[in-house]
């Protein structure tokens, strides 16, 4: 099947024509500056990348730009849109009403609508995917791929907040977790390439790039994982501020007088390691090179980072009483060698032991702790795109 995997954004469009059969992509493109101006960059398999500047004043002009271009005669990569099976699509929140992937029809929109208020930057952008190819490509299926659908086996110990519990019941206030695409395909890769048996297993899953997180994952299940309502909560991140005493937001606020919304820019958006360096960067390279070259500020910022993700993975194996697996993966899971070093060096007292050489590896499988460590641990590069079209053929068979 030819799966075509999208990831609308409020002016972007992420997207991968997929062959289910090879797992190959046959093309990858970005819509950018919807409703700005507008711009395709589309690279087909093995060619060069193509860049076409036109006007898109919204989301349904940018879905028929990806079709011209993946049947364009020069640099396109199927012969008729008919070749395309269905299209997945990545939806941010699904609340607790999705706990897998679903075929989408108008009930399914209504119940991610009402999902609306806990991701309203992205759920409505993402549901504006869905309706664009639902008018442009009438009779193949649409599916819907939840970032938080994986996390749903968590129980309520793990996702009640210490908050009056009406919250809960009245605003869905709870630990709804992200990233879940990614921990799902890592956790069952993992579970092949590590032979652990999924039923009787117990599995940390760092997911490290600019957003960040960390799940566990017992018997096949998640138990719990670092990121909260929304993807703010838990580890430093490229620019989040991650776990913060509330008190910090009403404090920050009075002392620079700047108002609640004013106040959550600057926690999601320059705070985390580009914040802590003082504005280095919110790419780890960057970071590293700075640290390199003597940059105080940068190479903190980096501590801090890998000092909270081995909190994290240390209150883990405590949830999951054990570990038999730490597996990294994403940007700087699959490519930082440094971070996962620092990491792992607070494990020695469970019997993990690096093997330098072998996490000397970037953006492949490999196991990166010695044959004699007593827990694995290992690189596992994500597909999220993949882990959609795995979904949407699933769901259709
Ligand atoms: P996003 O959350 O935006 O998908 P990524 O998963 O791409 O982010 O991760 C971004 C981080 O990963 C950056 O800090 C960057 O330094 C690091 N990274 C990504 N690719 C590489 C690479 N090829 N080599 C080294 N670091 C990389």
């Amino acid at each position: 099947m030819k799966v075509l995997v999208i990831n609308c954004g409020s002016s972007s469009l992420k997207y991968q024509l997929i062959d289910s059969e090879t797992e190959k992509a046959l093309a990858v493109g970005l819509c950018e500056r919807i409703g700005i101006d507008g711009r395709l960059n589309h690279t087909p398999a093995g060619g060069e990348k193509v860049v076409i500047e036109k006007d898109m004043p919204d989301h349904k002009v940018a879905v028929s730009m990806v079709l011209d271009a993946l049947v364009n005669e020069e640099y396109g990569v199927i012969k008729d849109l008919r070749e395309i099976d269905a299209v997945g699509h990545r939806l941010v929140h699904g609340g607790e009403k999705f706990s897998s992937s679903v075929i989408i029809d108008e009930n399914v929109i209504a119940a991610v609508e009402e999902c609306n208020p806990l991701a309203p930057l992205h759920n409505p952008a993402n549901l504006i995917g869905v309706r664009a190819c639902q008018a442009i490509m009438p009779g193949v299926p649409n599916i819907g791929v939840f970032d938080t659908a994986f996390h749903q086996t968590m129980e309520p110990v793990a996702y009640m907040y210490g908050l009056p519990y009406e919250y809960y019941e009245k605003y869905k206030v709870r630990r709804y977790g992200f990233h879940g695409t990614s921990h799902s395909f890592v956790s069952k890769r993992a579970y092949e390439m590590l032979k652990l048996d999924p039923s009787d297993s117990r599995l940390i899953v760092c997911h490290l790039g600019n957003g960040s997180s960390i799940s566990a994952i017992k018997n096949g299940k998640v138990t719990d994982t670092s990121m909260g309502l929304t993807p703010l909560e838990g580890l430093v991140m490229g620019t989040r501020c991650g776990d913060l005493d509330p008190t910090i937001i009403e404090y920050l606020a009075h002392a620079m007088n700047k108002s609640l919304e004013e106040i959550m820019v600057i926690l999601n958006k320059e705070s985390g390691v580009y914040g802590l360096s003082g504005g280095v960067s919110s790419d780890f390279r960057d970071l590293d090179a700075a640290s390199n070259e003597g940059n105080e500020k940068a190479k903190l910022a980096v501590e801090v980072f890998s000092y909270r993700a081995a909190k994290y993975i240390g209150s883990y194996i405590a949830a999951m009483n054990g570990v038999d697996a730490i597996v990294f993966t994403a940007g700087l899971g699959e490519n930082n060698i440094v971070v996962r070093r620092q990491i792992l060096e607070h494990f020695g007292y469970i019997g993990i032991t690096l093997d330098e050489e072998a996490n000397n590896v970037r953006g492949k499988e490999a196991v990166i702790s010695t044959p004699d460590s007593k827990v694995v641990a290992a690189v596992i590069p994500t597909n999220e795109e993949l882990a959609i079209a795995h979904e949407t053929v699933a769901l259709l068979k």
